[in-house]
């Protein structure tokens, strides 16, 4: 109800008044007139019997006269004004006394007017109207006034309850943008907001006892695209819960996002303690997973980095953290590697190399290699692997693992990607011009990942095999298992399109991976690649010999030939033959080496 409202409704005039007179022939006059006009009025003759009349129902209004025996009018008004009861209710005196003094006594004691004797009953009923009126509307007031009152208790509470509400989405915000979705573990941002933290607290240095530990399963990927987004989720949730077992209460554990986990040791002085803390959440990640009904092996890499007074901010930690694990990541997975100062010197090259290989395009400081495939049957050179060397202007060559992982980090991969891409076209070209290459040799080009993401990499390739006309049968692409499974429902629509173009396929780097061979056999590629690190192992264990030899008769069973990678000696070559191994790349036949050395060999 608005104010507005309260004000229209109607004031109930007619009221109910009480008389207090001595005099019978005064009551029954006031009580006369009164009446008549509608009023309801209760008669007394003294102030005792006022009061209690007054206190059992309170009348609207009191006319009370001055002068009575036992207790004047003044007494009657002061009790009625002391009792919580009757003290709101007008007064209005009647007296014969004319004083002055009479008049302001009658207001002092809380009378609210004063009537003189004798009455003339139009005055009389013009005051006892007018107090009526104005008591309705001070009463009205007054029940606004409560009513506003109880509005605004009630617009406080609300208020209460909407500022909880705001405090409580805040909160949760808070934890939104603190914490990963589905691990429900602190994320970067918390990392980073803690890191602050802590080097704010030590005086804006980094304190020795911090000790950070970055790990990455490069195994996420492939089950994502293998057992699909879902089985990925459910996946990530167990490790998180059971790295977060391994783990004392209070250490922190974040899910950086993807397959990457950090642990803030925050009171750790000895790097040995960080060291066994990642042996540990090595040994017991290696158990295997269940998700859904598929049973998973992962391995971790790891880099440890240590907190230092000359960190001048907690990103720089970071940052060294993130290059040690990329070593580790190098080293293979699996691996624990702890930052070292001759690793701060490379991290730094890093950027050292992301700003000068855009460069070195442009200045074509690439240059290809190419690495003899041998037909391990007949011993002659059936193909060579392209690889990319650079020669850096003040570094002197610098080799693929060195620049190969910065260009997939920020993304020149692509063009560099290309760039081979089409210098082996060109060079295919100049081969068929001179008439030295037969059909069947293939050189095989390595892409990356990210190249077959590319919505327009067919496309790409039509303009190469347009723009140089060569024969495209002498072109092979290598593309890592990894690669492949990251492309998913799309695998099979490259493959297809190569094939029409009689591209041959290669899946590289064979066994490093997620090495599901019942998945490539979806795949139908025509060529798998052992990696170099089972054959290595190839003559020392009778384990690596049966690895070896099932991937090589499962490749037979789906239809693939395979190549050896790495082969360094004899007995390798050997063992490889028995095992009826159609082709080898490695040391023992030669070196990755220039052009005219392969064209050579291959005229030869
Ligand atoms: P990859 O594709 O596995 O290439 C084989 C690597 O093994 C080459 O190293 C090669 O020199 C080396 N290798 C060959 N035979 C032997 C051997 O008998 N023993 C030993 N210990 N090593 C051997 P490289 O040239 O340093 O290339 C390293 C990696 O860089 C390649 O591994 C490939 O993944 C990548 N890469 C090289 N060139 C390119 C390129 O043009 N594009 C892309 N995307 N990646 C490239
Ligand atoms: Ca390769
Ligand atoms: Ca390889």
């Amino acid at each position: 109800m608005t104010s507005s409202d309260a004000s229209s409704q109607p004031i109930h005039l007619k009221g109910d008044i009480l008389v207090v007179d001595d005099v019978p022939a005064n009551l029954e006059f006031l009580s006369t007139v009164l009446t008549q006009q509608g009023y309801k009025v209760r008669s007394v003759l003294n102030g005792p019997t006022a009061l209690k009349v007054a206190e059992a129902a309170q009348p609207d209004l009191i006319l009370l006269d001055i002068k009575m025996p036992e207790m004047d009018g003044y007494q009657v008004c002061l009790s009625l004004k002391t009792n919580p009861l009757t003290q709101a209710i007008p007064i209005i005196f009647l007296s014969a006394l004319d004083q002055t003094k009479d008049k302001v006594k009658a207001f002092t004691v809380g009378g609210i007017d004063y009537i003189p004797k004798p009455f003339q009953a139009e005055e009389l009923l013009a005051r006892v109207n007018n107090q009526l009126k104005l008591r309705a509307a001070q009463r009205q007031i007054q029940q606004l006034n409560a009513e506003l009152e109880q509005r605004v208790i009630q617009r406080t509470a609300q208020l209460e309850r909407e500022i909880g509400e705001r405090l409580r989405i805040q909160e949760e915000l808070l934890h939104v943008a603190t914490h990963n979705s589905l691990t429900e573990l602190p994320n970067r941002t918390f990392l980073i907001q803690r890191l602050m933290q802590l080097f704010n607290q030590n005086q804006q240095k980094m304190s020795d006892s911090i000790v950070l530990i970055l790990l990455e399963c490069a195994q996420l990927e492939a089950i994502n695209n293998s057992l699909g987004y879902h089985a990925g989720d459910q996946f990530l949730v167990s490790l998180a819960r059971r790295l977060e077992t391994c783990l004392a209460s209070g250490t922190v554990l974040v899910h950086c996002g993807e397959d990457k986990f950090a642990i803030l040791l925050e009171n750790s002085p000895n790097l040995n303690d960080a060291i066994q803390i990642a042996k540990i959440l090595q040994r017991e990640t290696q158990l295997p997973f269940q998700v859904e009904d598929h049973i998973i092996h992962i391995q971790l890499s790891m880099g440890i980095v240590q907190g230092a007074p000359t960190y001048e901010h907690p990103h720089h930690l970071l940052r060294d953290a993130n290059a040690v694990m990329h070593q580790a990541k190098t080293q293979g997975t699996g691996s624990i590697q702890v930052f070292n100062a001759a690793m701060r010197h490379r991290a730094l090259s890093f950027f050292e190399i992301q700003n000068e290989l855009h460069l070195a395009l442009a200045n074509h400081e690439l240059s290809l290699v190419y690495q003899p495939i041998v037909s391990l049957a007949s011993a002659q050179v059936k193909g060579a692997e392209v690889l990319v060397r650079w020669h850096h202007p003040k570094r002197g060559v610098i080799f693929p693992s060195d620049f190969i992982p910065v260009a997939e980090e920020t993304g020149l991969i692509i063009a560099l990607d290309r760039y081979i891409l089409r210098q082996v076209c060109l060079q295919i070209k100049t081969w068929q011009e001179k008439g030295i290459l037969i059909s069947t040799f293939k050189l095989q080009v390595n892409l990356s990942a990210q190249q077959l993401s590319q919505p327009d990499f067919i496309d790409y390739l039509d303009s190469l095999l347009s723009e140089t006309q060569i024969d495209s049968q002498n072109l092979a692409l290598e593309i890592t298992e990894n690669a492949l499974m990251q492309k998913g429902d799309l695998a099979p629509t490259l493959l297809n399109a190569l094939k029409r173009r009689r591209i041959n396929v290669s899946i590289d780097d064979f066994g490093t991976g997620y090495s599901s061979l019942s998945y490539l056999h979806r795949l139908k590629v025509e060529n798998l690649k052992i990696d170099r690190s089972f054959i290595s192992q190839l003559t020392q264990t009778r384990d690596s010999w049966g690895v070896v030899k099932s991937i090589i008769n499962l490749a037979h069973d789906l239809g693939m030939s395979v190549t050896a990678e790495g082969v360094e000696t004899a007995e390798q070559v050997d063992y490889l033959k028995e095992l009826d191994c159609e082709f080898a790349q490695g040391y023992f036949w030669g070196r990755p080496m220039d052009s005219c050395t392969v064209a050579v060999k291959t005229s030869e």
